[in-house]
């Protein structure tokens, strides 16, 4: 009965040596949100089942072959969120948020039974926004902006952009003939999956990865030629703000997203640098879904980002985790004196990271610990500085000798390169 117990497959720990990695993305991700105006929303990991199955579609990969679903004690059928869009308009719904336009946004782990990968995990984070009450081209321009400047904040480049229209829903059924037709034809040469969507849900094929059915999908009509002259007009809007911003962008008429709800706009930004994984990010507008979860018809727009795949471009050596210092005592009496100055040092210094020793040891091996802590310098607390309101300062991360400074003159001396004084301490 002693065997160790694992992690589920595709289920990650996050170690503390990674978290400053993380924390450093969700920073740089709140701050440019908090300059649009975004407010955060958070929601239960479980729901009804019956909240994706309406949302995301009954015949999609997600809610066909993905889901964590399950029946709980009492018998109710629920689900581990795959997503975070169903859930936040449940809960605007549900709180009467909709009398006037929200953006609202959220991060959090998803849950999928895919075959994990490089890039594809069973839990997930995403960081995701939604903007509720508003319709037109302009908002989804301004979901677009929102998101260039998460790869300027996260000093991010190399990513592309790529957008298409949906259009609505009576366009999309005459596409769905079209389409259908087209399909048919093609019978043979379509994966068992897409052969039974052909019936059940054709623009699902369009989303296949099976790279025979992709060869058939090339030669399939495109959406886009099928848009009235309201969303056609909405889509030459985008792209005309788009281009006044400077973005560039590839209009791919076959993207159509994994997910039903969507309509009009949807777009993705996609690397190179990941392999098949390469989208990042990815959304759309979705009029009709608030409507479809029993509120009253509301248009919105939204997108979603994959955090691990954005953590995979960042440059993790360039972000400092740990603390600023390591308070290192020689003596029994420094030793016995060394978290009380510590906590001096603390008072006097707001967001200073302090870490102190603790357990003893010969001053070598404390200072070896300081090392190994990623400390830029070690404060050492002996008897001379005891008796004369000093600290020995070295740096730990370049060459110097240590010297003595009083601890009115510490702040300045630290506050020259750490976090202390309240400077963001990651470059
Ligand atoms: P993919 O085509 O890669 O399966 P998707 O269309 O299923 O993606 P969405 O549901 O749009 O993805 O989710 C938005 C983003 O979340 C994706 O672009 C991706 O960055 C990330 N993501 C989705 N599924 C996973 C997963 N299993 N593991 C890690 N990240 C994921
Ligand atoms: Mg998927």
């Amino acid at each position: 009965m002693s065997g160790k117990i694992q992690a589920i497959r595709g289920m990650h720990d996050i170690l503390p040596e990674r978290s400053a990695l993380w924390q450093h993305l969700e920073d740089r991700v709140r701050n440019v949100l908090e300059a649009y105006g975004y407010r955060e929303m958070r929601t239960p990991l479980v729901e009804v089942t019956e909240l994706f199955k309406r949302s995301i579609g009954e015949v999609t990969d997600i809610v066909e072959k993905e889901m964590y679903s399950f029946e709980d004690r009492g018998g109710d059928q629920l689900s581990l969120r795959p997503e975070g869009t169903a859930s936040c308009v449940r809960a605007a719904i549900e709180h009467g948020l909709l009398d006037q336009p929200q953006r609202i946004w959220y991060r959090g782990p998803m849950f999928r039974r895919e075959r994990p990968q490089r890039g594809r995990y069973r839990q997930f984070h995403q960081i995701g926004v939604e903007v509720l009450g508003l319709t037109g081209p302009d908002i989804d321009l301004e979901t677009i902006l929102l998101t260039r400047r998460f790869w300027q904040a996260l000093g991010l480049d190399g990513l592309r952009l790529e957008i298409n229209s949906l259009g609505d829903a009576p366009e999309r059924a005459r596409y769905r003939g079209a389409l259908t037709d087209y399909l048919d034809t093609h019978r043979d040469a379509l994966d068992e999956d897409s052969r039974k969507r052909l019936t059940t849900n054709p623009l699902r094929v369009l989303d296949s990865k099976d790279p025979g059915t992709r060869a058939v999908i090339d030669g399939a009509p495109s959406l886009i030629d099928f848009l009235g002259e309201e969303t056609r007009g909405h889509f030459d809007q985008l792209c005309a703000g788009l281009d006044a911003a400077g973005i560039d962008y590839h209009v791919n008429p076959r993207l159509v997203r994994g997910l039903d709800y969507y309509n009009r706009t949807v777009f993705e930004w996609i690397t190179d640098a990941l392999g098949a994984q390469g989208t990042v990010c990815a959304g759309g507008r979705y009029d009709g879904l608030v409507e479809q979860l029993g509120g009253k018809a509301t248009p919105a727009v939204g997108f979603a980002m994959g955090v691990e795949r954005l953590l995979e471009l960042i440059d993790a050596d360039a972000v400092r985790g740990g603390p600023d210092a390591y308070l290192v005592a020689v003596g029994e009496r420094a030793q016995q004196q060394a978290l009380l100055l510590a906590e001096r040092l603390r008072e006097r210094m707001p967001g200073l990271r302090l870490l102190c020793h603790c357990g003893g040891g010969s001053f070598k091996s404390q200072f070896k610990k300081a090392d190994r802590s990623g400390a830029r310098w070690a404060l050492v607390l002996g008897d001379d500085e005891l008796d004369n309101g000093s600290i020995g300062l070295k740096p730990l991360r370049e060459a110097g000798a240590q010297r003595a400074v009083t601890l009115d003159a510490l702040p300045a001396a630290l506050s020259e390169t750490t976090a202390a004084g309240g400077e963001p301490t990651h470059s």
